[in-house]
Parts: structure tokens; C-alpha cells; sequence
């Protein structure tokens, strides 16, 4: 178990693994809202170089990109570098397995804001979503995708969107591909060759939601390591919590009987 730096250019973030403190039972993995889950976990395992906890309304306000490459550090410092994700082939439906190193990755997120020329030459200046974004557009389900692409453009050919600047739903497709080539994180696409058939598929794969499912897993064997521990000495909830992982892990080779007290 070690602290994993990121972002070091900009702001010397450290993450601690996911799955040992207090903070950590309180994460809510299913909750309705876009967003939270990985917020929670940031706030819970982030600091800065001071110590001091990454704020909620600090990772709300992290593009998505920064957000995925938190997670990433989260993961880093269980020591836990490959992640496995799932999909069906195309062709024939068999599930694959993907195997993804996350250090392969990178550490460094993206830059918040970036420029960009469509075909014709036009000057878009664009923006990464950040955390915020997802309520906003949870809030207002009606959201076109021309509607939602503008909340990302701050400029045309350096005249605000407000301005009236023509800009038709033509140039969608090749924004996309802008925001991707910028940003391959968030969109991440993995090739994979299918094991059945040998077709290869292009998949585009949550690697948010492959994360925090791997935290899920880690709080649930926390959760049980509680019960077990509660059970057999009846200390609360929190007193468990506040036991150094090393003295709990003791407590618990204890239970199963095969901890020596030598
Ligand atoms: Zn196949």
C-alpha cells in the first residue's frame, strides 16, 4: 500500500487506496445522481501536499477527465494496476474480456480547455466537461445534442456562441472526434480480438463505472470484515473503523483461528 501522485504539474494531488477508512463505508455506489459516487470517493482518498482533503465542490468542479485520472490514482495505490472489463463481440455476441493496464494511462489529465479548427478552418475554443456538467444535464432532460455541445463551445472564431455565429448540427460528428482525440479518456475506446470468432472490435468501454465497481467490491469485503469483527466482539461500527487495517486484519486471522498471538 502506497500514495499515488498525480497531476503533478499542476497540483501535487496524493491518493490513498479505497476500501480502509471511515470515509470509505460511507460512499453510496448506487446513487441516482451522476456523478457522486465518484465524487465521494475523490473527497475520501485525495489530498493535497499539505494533507489537506480534496473538497466536494472542488471535485464537482474537475473535468471528467481529471476526475477518471483521481480514480485511476485511487486504483494505483492499492497497488491494483490491471482492470478487467467485459463486452460482447459484435459479430458474434461471445462475451470478451478486456484487460486494460491502468498505468498505461497516463497521470497527467488533460487540459481544461482547448482549440480546435473544423474543416473549413473555423476556430472552435472548447471546454472539458467537468463534474457539475452531469447534474446540469440531468436537470434538463430535454437537451439536445446541439443544445449540449454548446454548453462546451466558450468561443467561434473568437465571438461568443451568444453572438449568433453560424454553427449548424453538420459539425457535430467532427466535434466529437475533437473532444475524443483531446480527451481519449473519458470516451475510452479499447480493440479487442474476439476469442470466437476473430473479428476485431472497436468497444467503447466506462472505465468510470469499471472502477468504481471495483471500489464497490472493496467496500463490500470492508463492510463484511465489520460484521465479522463485530460479531465476534461486539465493538461498534465506528471503534472497528478507527482500528489501523494491520490490527483488524489480526483480529480477524484471530476469528478464523489461525492468527497466533506469538
Ligand atoms: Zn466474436
Amino acid at each position: 500500500m502506497h500514495a499515488v501522485a498525480f497531476a503533478s504539474s499542476t497540483a501535487g494531488w496524493q491518493a490513498r487506496a479505497f476500501g480502509s477508512g471511515a470515509d470509505d463505508v460511507a460512499v453510496v455506489f448506487d446513487a441516482a445522481e451522476p456523478g457522486s459516487a465518484t465524487t465521494a470517493v475523490l473527497a475520501a482518498c485525495l489530498s493535497d501536499g499539505d494533507g489537506r482533503a480534496l473538497q466536494h465542490e472542488e471535485a464537482w468542479d474537475w473535468t471528467l477527465n481529471r476526475r477518471l485520472h483521481g480514480l485511476i490514482a485511487v486504483r494505483l495505490a492499492a497497488g491494483d494496476a490491471s482492470l478487467e472489463l467485459q463486452a460482447p463481440c459484435g459479430a458474434c455476441g461471445e462475451p470478451m474480456a478486456l484487460p486494460l493496464d491502468v498505468a498505461s494511462l497516463g497521470s497527467e489529465p488533460a487540459a481544461p480547455r482547448f482549440a480546435w479548427r473544423d474543416a473549413q478552418g473555423v476556430e472552435f475554443r472548447l471546454r472539458l466537461p467537468c463534474g457539475r456538467d452531469l447534474r446540469q444535464w440531468r436537470d434538463r432532460a430535454s437537451l439536445s445534442p446541439m443544445a449540449l455541445a454548446r454548453t462546451l463551445v466558450e468561443a467561434i472564431d473568437d465571438r461568443s456562441v451568444e453572438e449568433g455565429v453560424p454553427w449548424s448540427a453538420d459539425a457535430l460528428p467532427a466535434l466529437d472526434d475533437a473532444f475524443e482525440a483531446h480527451d481519449p479518456l473519458t470516451a475510452l475506446r479499447l480493440q479487442a480480438g474476439c476469442p470466437s470468432c476473430g473479428q476485431v472490435n472497436d468497444v467503447a468501454c466506462d472505465l468510470e463505472a469499471a472502477l468504481l465497481a471495483g471500489f464497490a467490491g472493496r467496500q463490500a469485503v470492508l463492510l463484511d470484515e465489520v460484521a465479522r469483527l463485530a460479531g465476534a466482539f461486539h465493538w461498534s461500527e465506528a471503534e472497528i473503523l478507527a482500528l489501523p487495517r494491520w490490527r483488524r486484519a489480526q483480529y480477524l486471522r484471530r476469528i478464523d483461528g489461525a492468527g497466533s498471538w506469538a
